[in-house]
């Protein structure tokens, strides 16, 4: 069971740094070894993978959600289509935030079991860069084969894609992979007055209306996951 502080994102002591991957790149270990098992059985397949992204903190969380919230960033709908910031009230706001990142205290990073994946072959010469969105991940994009090696094996290492497809809280992010047995632990330990006690303590932007919300937020961009059984299936991007 994680603490408080590292279900929130606040410590990352339950984390540990990846073999093979770039500096910083942190998971819980168990997950780290499932990881690295499922990268070699990707290999022996010919196919390569790598983590852009695994465990981060609640103040990279904050930094990436008061940028957005504060229009130094841009927002985009549920369809990846940007909007106009200034016609938009704190509520649209915020849930076009909610849309694409999560909440500081409650993105399913901090917990150490969740990762975004890529094929870091077509971006080695550094003249593509990676920008995770679906098209990399669709038919033709430079993420395809690693997609469909992934929801054919994935399950096998233990691991699920919690946002499959978009079911009206977080888009589809056929990137992020989660190792269902120690994320729905951690996901079992969250709570909204523990959260709304974090949330208090930090500089979040557009706070008093988040913590107002919390309860709803909680149920349609926390709870409201894929059924891991979606993962082996055909059902994408739906
Ligand atoms: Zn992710």
């Amino acid at each position: 069971m994680l603490t408080l502080e590292q279900l929130y994102g606040i410590n990352s002591n339950h984390t540990e740094q990846i073999a093979g991957e770039r500096d910083g790149v942190r998971l819980q270990e168990p997950v780290a070894q499932a990881y690295i098992a499922m990268r070699d059985a990707a290999a022996d397949a010919g196919i390569t993978m790598a983590i852009a992204s695994a465990f981060r903190d609640f103040e990279r969380q904050r930094t990436i959600w008061n940028r957005k919230f504060n229009g130094e960033a841009p927002l985009y709908n549920d369809r990846g289509e940007l909007l106009d910031a200034t016609n938009l009230s704190v509520g649209e706001k915020i849930e076009a935030i909610l849309t694409w990142s999560a909440l500081p205290g409650a993105s399913r990073h901090h917990w150490g079991t969740d990762f975004d994946v890529y094929d870091p072959t077509p971006f080695s010469t550094g003249e593509r860069k990676l920008e995770l969105i679906p098209a990399e991940y669709q038919e033709s994009g430079p993420c395809y084969e690693l997609h469909q090696w992934l929801i054919k094996h994935a399950r096998d290492f233990g691991f699920f894609f919690p946002y499959a497809r978009y079911q009206g809280g977080v888009a589809a992010e056929p990137w992020h992979l989660s190792q269902q047995h120690l994320a729905n632990q951690a996901h079992a330990e969250i709570n909204v007055e523990q959260l709304t006690n974090v949330l208090t303590k930090y500089d979040v932007a557009g706070r008093e209306y988040v913590i107002e919300q919390l309860a709803e937020i909680k149920h349609r961009y926390i709870d409201s996951i894929c059924n891991a059984d979606i993962t082996s299936g055909d059902i994408w991007f739906g």
